[in-house]
């Protein structure tokens, strides 16, 4: 597995990666099976992998969420290396945003609900960091989790209207066996809250309606940002303490 923390360094290399196709996965690292399984899948259907850790400074609209973010590089090296990637890019915030950030992809309608809607600037942050890697890494397929419903739905749109050549790839979300879709942030969780955190997934699909789930997840003590149906989606995002949770269920 080869490892580059420089951009420039990649960039100069990346014409002698020439097999085909080429995968891409990009993480923010504290790597968990969520991950792990968009890393499997990408193996299985290309000749070459890159995954990159980063965490995208851009896309926190909170700076104490940046600040206690999870992070654990030498533990994500080896389970990537145990998955068979290839390549691992580990770029830094300044080699990313070397323009400091006076660019950027903005969408105007869909980013600004859900999720947008209590996180003002994250989906501009999450579609130019997206964009970016995208040009830097020039993969042929590129993987992302259905846990980010929102984020996959305007990924999806961004590659489209920009004409970007690259085919976008949904992966179902994994779960621990009580249900909690698996999260980097699950970690910052304390024992009460885990306790209480599969009832999100509870709330989403024992309900008839977002309502009857809204009213569901406030009794049981979450704070709810919002539950909403959108075509065949029930998607959510709650707050246990400080730690927002964010799931999604078919209907
Ligand atoms: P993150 O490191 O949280 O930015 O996630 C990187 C990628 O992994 C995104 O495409 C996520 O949607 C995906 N992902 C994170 N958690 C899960 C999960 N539990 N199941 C499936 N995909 C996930």
């Amino acid at each position: 597995m080869k490892i580059f923390d420089s951009v420039g360094e990649w960039q100069a290399r990346r014409q002698d990666f020439t097999a085909r196709p080429l995968g891409f996965v990009p993480t923010m690292g504290a790597l968990h099976q969520g991950h792990l399984s968009l890393v499997k899948t990408c193996t299985e259907q290309n000749a070459l992998t890159v995954v990159s850790v980063f965490v995208n400074p851009t896309q926190f609209d909170d700076k104490r969420d940046f600040e206690k973010y999870p992070a654990d590089p030498h533990s994500d090296l080896q389970r990537l290396e145990a998955a068979g990637v290839d390549i691992v890019l580990m770029p830094d915030a300044k080699q990313i945003y070397r323009d400091e950030y006076r660019f950027k992809v903005t969408e105007n309608d869909f980013s600004r609900r859900l999720c947008g809607a209590h996180r003002p600037g994250h989906f501009d942050g999450v579609l130019t960091v997206v964009m970016r890697l995208l040009n830097v890494v020039r993969p042929d397929n590129a993987y992302f989790g259905e846990k980010d419903f929102q984020q996959l739905q305007l990924i999806r749109d961004m590659v489209d209207a920009f004409f970007m050549p690259v085919n976008i790839v949904a992966c179902p979300i994994v779960r621990e066996a009580d249900g909690l879709a698996m999260s980097s942030r699950n970690q910052l969780l304390d024992e009460a809250q885990r306790a209480k955190a599969p009832a999100l997934y509870a709330a989403l699909k024992g309900s008839h309606s977002a309502d009857e789930a809204r009213r569901k997840l406030a009794a049981d003590g979450f704070v709810v940002d919002y539950v909403e149906d959108l075509a065949h989606r029930r998607l959510a995002a709650a707050r246990l303490g400080s730690t927002r949770l964010i799931d999604n269920v078919e209907i």
